[in-house]
């Protein structure tokens, strides 16, 4: 049986929260600070550390430990608020029907690649219906054992993680990232992984095809065509380096 590791992003890519996140920050660091400013500052596909340690310098205070455990605490408590909205938060057309497939294919090992802390990252996917324990294996946006940290770090961590669960390497070419940002993009080049890139985040297909990204989808709507790219004629492809 040939094994696949399938690495999905969250925020854009298996689910919208109506901008809560960035919202949640913005509230976090009123709470603290009085006035806060979200705005100019770059969140599709990043590492929350990195957004917090940037709002916090646009904001003229000092990106150290106490400030970010505080916004980090700030920001649970506002997300898990807004989330709570009705209509808010909902997964992206086709994601429960191909979540459901790969996690019935044999020899798929479902995870998450993500730029979210681990509490935040389950508040976004449980408000939306789907169960982080779906996902074997997991990477988050504080994982990176580099400073500073990089999203294409995570991989790494993801593959070791998979050879860990499974007493075996991952082979080149059977890894899988999906998401819906030029970094998702890149962080399956440098890690010898395939991407599937979706584009129902702040990025055309244009722009995600550019980026270099394997295969474009303007959303994983149809169920059967984005399983079928992810685990069909798996032989076939990887001879053909697709
Ligand atoms: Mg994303």
């Amino acid at each position: 049986m040939l094994r696949m590791l399938m690495l999905f992003d969250i925020d854009a890519t298996l689910v919208t929260t109506s901008r809560s996140g960035m919202l949640a920050l913005g509230d976090a660091g009123r709470e603290l600070f009085g006035s806060f400013e979200i705005d100019g500052i770059d969140f599709a596909g990043r590492l929350d550390p990195l957004i917090i340690a940037d709002l916090l310098r646009a904001n003229g205070r000092a990106a150290d430990r106490a400030n970010t455990t505080a916004m980090r605490d700030g920001y649970r408590r506002h997300l898990t608020r807004r989330l709570a909205a009705p209509g808010i938060a909902r997964a992206l057309p086709g994601v429960h029907g191909v979540v459901e497939r790969l996690c019935a294919e044999p020899g798929v090992t479902m995870g998450l690649l993500t730029g979210n802390f681990e509490d935040t990252g389950c508040l976004k996917l449980r408000a939306c219906g789907i169960d982080p324990d779906r996902f074997i294996v997991r990477v988050w946006g504080d994982e990176s054992p580099h400073d500073p940290p990089q999203r294409h770090h995570l991989g790494a961590v993801g593959l070791e993680r998979y050879r860990k669960l499974h007493a075996r390497e991952a082979r080149a070419g059977s890894v899988t990232i999906i998401g819906d940002t030029p970094h998702d993009v890149e962080c399956a080049k440098r890690n010898g992984a395939r991407c599937l890139a979706v584009a129902t985040g702040s990025y055309s297909a244009e722009q995600l095809s550019t980026a270099g990204a394997d295969r474009v989808v303007i959303d994983m709507s149809d169920v059967d065509d984005v399983v079928g790219w992810l685990v069909g004629d798996r032989g076939s492809r990887m001879a053909n380096g697709q």
